[in-house]
């Protein structure tokens, strides 16, 4: 089973995915937890490259692809193995996260996105996909709490960042099979077990 965690910044996608982990530890079950971009050591190198504030002259396209030949990497290195050898698969992000971001966040053409992702992603689709969902001004004031310097993307105007929501919302009605979608303003352990009672079911077939 293939599971991704997706929504904005700040709406605590990182944590959930630690939580379950360690739930998945206790219950023996075999997974892996990556992350995107990174998980590989040719994808933290690109990672790198994306977030770094000093390349703000990076074009959408040049950052487009680098997403994705990140993702591509993923794919192959760790995702397929483990998929191929039984073993759940958590993914904090995934291609969803270059479609709200790159198509609907920075403009983007639709086609673009999906033609470049196609070739990385290989049909390897999630079979799951938790949307954490908080309104724009509640995760830009968790993100000034955590009080980091803000990433390359993360800096980019409010505007931007609505769009990115809206994109999310609507890949997820357009798929609701897939996507789950959870209000992320509730309390950390509310979101935990929300997407537990949905999670325990995915897994158990
Ligand atoms: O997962 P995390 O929030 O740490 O994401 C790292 C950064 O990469 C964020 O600033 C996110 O907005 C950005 N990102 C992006 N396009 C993607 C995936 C992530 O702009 N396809
Ligand atoms: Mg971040």
């Amino acid at each position: 089973r293939f599971i991704t965690f997706e929504g904005p910044e700040g709406v605590g996608k990182t944590t959930q995915v630690k939580r379950i982990s360690e739930a998945f530890n206790r219950l023996n079950i075999p997974f892996i937890a990556v992350r995107e971009p990174g998980s590989t050591k040719i994808g933290d190198q690109i990672r790198s490259l994306l977030l770094d504030p000093q390349f703000q002259m990076m074009t959408i396209k040049t950052e487009m692809l680098l997403f994705a030949a990140a993702r591509a990497q993923l794919i192959e290195e760790v995702i397929r193995p483990a998929l191929d050898a039984g073993k759940v698969v958590l993914c904090d992000r995934f291609v969803d996260s270059s479609i709200a971001y790159q198509a609907f966040g920075a403009g983007a053409k639709f086609d673009d996105v999906l033609q470049v992702n196609q070739i990385a992603i290989a049909g390897c689709l999630p079979d799951r996909t938790y949307l954490l969902d908080v309104s724009v001004s509640k995760s830009r004031e968790r993100l000034s709490k955590r009080g980091q310097q803000l990433d390359r993307q993360e800096a980019k105007e409010q505007d931007f960042h609505q769009r990115v929501r809206d994109g999310y919302l609507q890949l997820a009605a357009k798929q609701p099979q897939r996507f789950v979608k959870i209000a992320a303003d509730q309390s950390r352990e509310q979101v935990f077990s929300m997407i537990w009672s949905d999670l325990e079911a995915q897994i158990s077939h």
